[in-house]
């Protein structure tokens, strides 16, 4: 519809001037950090040590950010090669092991034998982070996630779904706009970046949630763009 193609343009020219001014940040801020650790020194008294690990806290914040809006700057240029579901899905799987463990969530992935390798750009792989941490992360006292692939003619449908606090009605809409989070130390940025991706590779991002029930996140990928 219109509303969402203007929605899109719009997504596109924040997407780019995001990933500009993170390009100029990053550098004063590796040598700002850089400069930072040096001062650290060993016999500082407990306030100095504090405050300096404050700033370095929130250094590494705005480094977390930058990054997130830096991805943005890749999907239009990134070559795109044919990749394995399977491989990508194990892999991003395995970096969440250890924030699993911690929480007390399983994560399941069940996928489809025989799945078509796809058409993709590395960054895909972000797209499947970024859902899963939200997956994780909605289930404080942990629970379950399922990660399952089917293949539907030329086309792969992938969903992650989670038994987490759920999300209102009323926020669905806001979900992938810059910035937008319900969460203390969250960015707001993860599922706007993962939009533009999936976007990029004309595939497509639905959103079912129940609050304390659970949300389940559809991506569906052409198996050649
Ligand atoms: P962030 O995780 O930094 O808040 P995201 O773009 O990843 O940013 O997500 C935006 C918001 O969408 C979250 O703050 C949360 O409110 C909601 N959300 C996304 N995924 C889930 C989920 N699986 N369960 C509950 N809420 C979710
Ligand atoms: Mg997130």
């Amino acid at each position: 519809s219109e509303e969402l193609i203007r929605r899109s343009e719009k997504l596109s020219l924040v997407g780019e001037l995001a990933a500009g001014i993170a390009h100029e940040i990053r550098n004063p801020l590796t040598s700002l950090r850089g400069f930072m650790q040096m001062y650290v020194k060993e016999d500082m008294d407990g306030t100095k040590k504090l405050r300096n690990e404050v700033m370095l806290s929130e250094i590494d914040r705005i480094n977390e950010i930058v990054s997130e809006l830096l991805v943005l700057a890749k999907p239009s240029n990134e070559a795109f090669e044919l990749r394995d579901l399977v491989h990508i899905l194990n892999h991003v799987t395995r970096l969440f092991e250890g924030q699993a463990n911690l929480h007390n969530v399983q994560i399941k992935i069940e996928l489809d034998d025989n799945l078509s390798f796809i058409q993709c750009q590395r960054s895909i792989n972000q797209v499947f982070i970024n859902v899963l941490k939200n997956a994780i992360e909605s289930m404080p006292k942990g629970g379950e996630v399922s990660i399952k692939a089917k293949q539907m003619n030329d086309r792969i449908c992938i969903r992650i779904k989670d038994k987490g606090y759920g999300i209102p009605q009323e926020e669905i809409t806001k979900i992938g706009n810059p910035f937008f989070t319900t969460k203390e130390t969250g960015t707001g940025l993860g599922l706007m970046v993962s939009m533009r991706i999936i976007q990029n590779h004309n595939g497509t991002l639905r959103i079912e949630s129940e609050v304390g029930k659970g949300t389940m996140v559809e991506v569906v990928l052409p198996i050649v763009r």
